[in-house]
């Protein structure tokens, strides 16, 4: 007999980010300071706005055994990554021998967005479309998260703007017409040449860790790259990954304070669980 269907609860997955999961002493530390340098950037550059004051008490306030669980707390996120990844790698050890384990990374032409756009709305909006153009590419379960970088060309040959994309792990038999699937679903643009990536998981906990990564980037494209293939040094457009600046950390910070950690998790088939105890991601596959 089938289970009964789980009600969707957004606070579970906040709810199941225990202490256990903050990293401590030295470890803490980068963590930390990123959260400290956070909120005080918050405080004197951005006195005159509420919202951005109103996350700089939350992380203000963020210590041990009382968390502040926002989205833009770099010490919660870090905490919520070794949760997902904690629960990714207990779901997939189960899923061994349905196919090849694949790491997926899209990047949704539809999900270049300008700093006013970045929204929970709009996010919840993307999400639903993609794991619908999934489902078009013959993926079943995925279990994933949202990513952001600001992305810019270093002569301004589009405008820079921000990209929501996702990155995820799912099982395939087939991953060439996977692969080919997914790239008639996410097609390329000039700002995107390469929008869908797929690659064996080879088992790192590395790449579960990358799910929910508390770490953003300026991606500043060139198109005077140099690549080495087998007839020599060949021009092409690279990628070169800066610090955002101050204007956009707050920009990102604000966002995903709305958004929440659970905001990040794309789903598809399957469910987080926090059952007190016990968090795990389970099954929900549509009944045929
Ligand atoms: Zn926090």
């Amino acid at each position: 007999m089938s289970k009964p269907p789980i009600p969707f609860n957004p606070g579970r997955f906040d709810g199941a980010m225990i202490e256990a999961f903050y990293a401590r002493g030295i470890a803490a530390n980068p963590y930390r300071r990123k959260r400290e340098q956070l909120f005080r950037l918050l405080r004197t550059k951005h006195k005159e706005n509420d919202k951005a004051q109103a996350v700089a008490d939350k992380l203000e306030a963020c210590v041990k055994g009382s968390r502040c669980l926002s989205g833009a707390c770099p010490q919660c996120t870090h905490a919520g990554q070794k949760l997902y990844a904690k629960t990714a790698a207990a779901f997939v050890a189960k899923h061994e021998g349905s196919g090849h384990l694949v790491c997926v990374s899209i990047v949704p032409a539809d999900g270049v967005c300008k700093p006013k756009d970045l929204d929970p709305a709009y996010a919840a909006r993307n999400v639903r479309r993609w794991k619908e153009r999934l489902g078009r590419a013959g993926v079943t379960w995925l279990v994933g998260a949202l990513d952001y970088s600001l992305n810019e060309h270093d002569t301004s040959r589009y405008k820079p703007h921000w990209s929501e994309h996702l990155y995820g792990l799912t099982a395939t038999t087939d991953i060439d017409g996977l692969r080919k699937k997914l790239s008639e679903q996410f097609p390329k643009t000039d700002a995107i040449p390469r929008p869908v990536k797929v690659k064996t998981w080879d088992g790192d906990p590395d790449a579960l860790a990358y799910m929910l990564k508390p770490n953003y980037w300026r991606r500043v494209a060139t198109d005077d790259g140099e690549r080495f293939t087998k007839n020599g040094m060949r021009s092409c457009r690279a990628t070169d990954k800066q610090r955002l600046r101050s204007k956009e950390r707050v920009r990102l910070a604000l966002y995903l304070d709305e958004l929440g950690l659970h905001g990040r998790l794309v789903l598809r088939w399957v469910q987080f669980v926090n059952r007190g105890a016990t968090a795990s991601i389970e099954e929900r596959a549509p009944r045929p």
